[in-house]
């Protein structure tokens, strides 16, 4: 083992990821998390890396951008695709795991780590370098302000989860199991005919939301939205949205909307409302949702909440390698640095600690490129050229085109992936 110590801070998606990549590479990492002492208001469990909304980690199919980053990362060890792939439940095309038993396990893989050490408090004070700050969206009030007084800008949009009801709860007779596109039965679905929808679509719009108590004007992620401001927006916005039916038509039934809820847990006694993150009162989630389809006496084991959602002006600050320009050896994983998602503040996490090894090895960074999936989000973060940057999730759009015109999307996104997997392939060997 290395005499060399460092910090991380923060044990979620990131802080894991990069802990337990320092770890391999012989670092003894001090990991700092504030739980189970203090939690923030979405993190409920006393686990190491839970997820704080859906349990699922979005596609896994390569032709998908957040699919490739999963195999791109599978290249390079990540801790937190090992121990979704061994705790993966039902769900389509989709890697979704069982939430209790991936944050149990990952948990138990930086326990029982010889190099890390688990230290649960809460730090207020950027720690000296060499340190990694991954304490997430909900970064505790005391270390929020320090970060905005030291690089002077204020930090904050907001963001929502869905709710959760009990299986048991749900009434079947009204309900159907399909995937979308005949893509197997994963999926329960709530049909509506075109009337439950408008009476729905009239009590969502008016139903009484939570007060946020919060210091300034909420600023809400596009890719988060809740489901009342999403149906705000047009009457039929839902329809082409989380309540599409498109691809759920079955011989007998076609309905005007279906709402669908995915498995949360590895027994399938819990489901989440796919799309529903809501700001709702809990009572109005009660009454609103429950007028859909085989949800009317929904016991709800978790109701969806918003939140404060903190991330850095990282085009300004970062580089690609998730490095402070300004301060050497002190880097940022995660949420907020400004990508978005399970997946891709785990893959910063990673790109973070072999930024981190190689800076104390006194090697120049490691770039990926936005040739690939995992490089494209470092690249966007620290070169996002206008005043309106906000967190990213990974898409081909950020990644560098093909020189070759090829028309068909899949498959251009086909060839992207190949000659991705082909680069992080080469350079997993210098990590
Ligand atoms: C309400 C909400 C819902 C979301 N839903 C989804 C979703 O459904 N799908 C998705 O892909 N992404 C979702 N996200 C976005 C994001 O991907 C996740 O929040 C993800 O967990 C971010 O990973 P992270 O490691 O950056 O932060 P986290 O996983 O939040 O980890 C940060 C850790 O740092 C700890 N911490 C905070 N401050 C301190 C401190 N001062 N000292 C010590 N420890 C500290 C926290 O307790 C936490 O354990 C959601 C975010 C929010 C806020």
């Amino acid at each position: 083992m290395s005499e060399l110590r460092v910090s991380v801070v923060g044990a979620g998606l990131a802080g894991c990821e990069a802990a337990y990549q320092l770890a391999k590479r012989g670092y003894c990492v001090d990991l700092y998390e504030m739980k189970p002492e203090k939690k923030s208001p979405a993190h409920k469990s006393d686990a190491l890396c839970e997820l704080v909304c859906s349990n699922s980690l979005r596609s896994d199919r390569v032709e998908n951008a957040v699919g490739l980053l999963k195999a791109e990362m599978r290249l390079l060890d990540s801790l937190v695709l090992r121990i979704a792939d061994e705790t993966r439940v039902p769900a389509g095309g989709a890697l979704a795991v069982d939430r209790e038993g991936f944050a149990n396990r990952v948990t138990e893989e930086i326990l029982n780590h010889p190099n890390i050490v688990l230290h649960s408090e809460e730090v207020v004070r950027l720690p000296e370098p060499p340190a990694i700050i991954a304490t997430g969206p909900l970064t505790s009030d005391a270390l929020a302000e320090e970060l905005s007084r030291t690089f002077g800008e204020p930090l904050h949009f907001y963001d929502a989860a869905a709710p959760i009801v009990s299986f048991d709860s749900i009434d079947m007779t009204k309900v159907f199991r399909a995937s979308r596109y005949g893509r197997g039965d994963d999926y329960l679905n709530c049909p509506m005919t075109r009337d439950e929808y408008f009476a729905f679509y009239r009590a969502l719009i008016t139903a009484e939301t939570a007060e946020l108590h919060l210091f300034e004007t909420p600023r809400v992620f596009e890719g988060c939205m809740p489901v009342e401001v999403m149906a705000k927006r047009g009457e039929l916005t839902l329809c082409y949205g989380p309540m599409k039916p498109v691809g759920l038509e079955t011989e007998h039934n076609v309905p005007f909307a279906v709402v669908q809820l995915r498995q949360d847990d590895k027994d399938g006694r819990l489901f989440n409302i796919v799309g529903f993150q809501t700001n709702l009162k809990f009572g109005e989630q009660k009454r609103v949702f429950g007028m859909i389809p085989g949800l009317e006496h929904a016991e709800f084991v978790r109701y969806g909440v918003m939140h404060r959602n903190t991330f850095l002006p990282s085009p300004k600050l970062l580089n690609y390698d998730y490095q402070a320009k300004s301060v050497p050896g002190l880097f940022f994983a995660g949420q907020m640095t400004g990508v978005e998602g399970y997946v891709e503040s785990a893959s910063s996490g990673l790109i973070a600690a072999v930024g981190m090894d190689r800076y104390l090895r006194g090697l120049p960074p490691l770039d990926f490129t936005a040739k690939t999936a995992i490089g494209s989000l470092g690249h966007y973060v620290a070169e996002y050229p206008g005043d309106d940057f906000q967190p990213m999730n990974v898409t081909f759009g950020i990644m560098d085109p093909l020189k070759k015109r090829i028309r068909n999307k899949r498959e251009r996104y086909a060839v992207l992936a190949e000659q991705a997997l082909e680069i992080v392939k080469n350079l997993s060997q210098s990590c």
